[in-house]
């Protein structure tokens, strides 16, 4: 396999529209890098704690995924996450507010003495272009976005709808730690590299959707978190109740008593939640989404739960 095609972070997006221009086009099974700014491009660092919210979050990309079309499902498998060696994260505001640099060392991040963190690093910010309507990088939305979701790390694929032709796919906001929630309003903000790749599936899809080694993940924002959990079990309901032909009563208790609500952040005009069910329950491998397998989706999707 060849060098991955690599895209610098000077091609860069603050807000998901319908009419972006893509700084490039790839193909499927094709390695790529984004190469990603920190969520402030680097102001922090100067304790420049003025800005403005529409500088906030730039996304590298968009590029166009050769052959998607709207309908269809694009599946973006995170190989790796590998931040620069200094991050910084704030908290708190007015006179309170406190901004640290924080130091990446390997696996761990000294938070003070005696406390230090283990760097898990996750994409904040990763979307496609939306049917229509422009939504700054500040929110998330059907199109993905800075959904901040602690599932979007190393291993996982991120699927995301496709509303029109080519996809168009930015991502950024790396953090090298973040809470469930995201309540100081920051992670630990750091440039990166993340090493991904695209395949083109076929299935129904309406809003982000995670896989993990561990579980699958409905991801929904609205305007309050009530709203975002309730239409990520929605979405979780209509998941299952397709792949193990389960009725929606049949689904929903199964969540109900498997799956849990899980929050990804509170701190934005759009709250956003996840529905996580563990893989764990008694479905065999060959149930599981096939990454990259079209036909070995379609023999589970016609597979029933034992
Ligand atoms: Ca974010």
């Amino acid at each position: 396999m060849g060098k991955p095609i690599r895209l610098n972070f000077d091609q860069h997006i603050h807000f998901f529209e319908p009419n972006m221009k893509p700084a490039t086009s790839i193909d499927v099974n094709t390695r790529f890098i984004f190469h990603t700014m920190d969520a402030l491009e680097g102001r922090a660092y100067n304790h420049q704690d003025e800005f403005d919210l529409n500088d906030v979050n730039p996304a590298t990309g968009p590029i166009f995924i050769n052959g998607a079309k709207p309908g269809d499902v694009l599946a973006v498998h995170v190989y790796s996450i590998r931040p620069i060696n200094t991050g910084y994260a704030g908290a708190g505001s007015g006179a309170q507010r406190i901004v640290r640099q924080f130091h990446i060392d390997g696996n761990e991040i000294r938070f003070s003495d005696g406390i230090s963190l283990k760097m898990q690093p996750m994409i904040g910010v990763i979307g496609v272009a939306p049917r229509e309507g422009r939504y700054s990088n500040m929110i998330a939305g059907d199109h993905g976005g800075n959904m901040d979701c602690n599932l979007a790390r190393a291993g996982a694929t991120v699927y995301l709808p496709i509303f029109i032709d080519g996809g168009l796919l930015a991502m950024g906001d790396v953090h090298a730690v973040m809470g469930d929630g995201e309540v100081g309003g920051q992670g630990i903000e750091v440039g990166a590299e993340i090493e991904i790749e695209v395949a083109i599936e076929n299935w129904q899809l309406k809003r982000p959707f995670i896989e993990t080694d561990e579980v699958w993940a409905t991801v929904a924002a609205a305007s309050d978190f009530m709203t975002a959990a309730w239409t990520a079990v929605g979405d979780m309901v209509d998941y299952i109740g397709m792949k193990f032909g389960l009725s929606p009563p049949e689904a929903l208790l199964l969540v109900s008593l498997a799956g849990n609500i899980r929050v990804c952040q509170i701190v934005t005009a759009m709250p956003t939640a996840r529905v996580e069910l563990p893989k764990g329950m008694n479905m065999s491998p060959e149930h599981l989404l096939g990454y990259n397998s079209r036909k070995d989706k379609m023999s589970f999707l016609d597979a029933k739960v034992a």
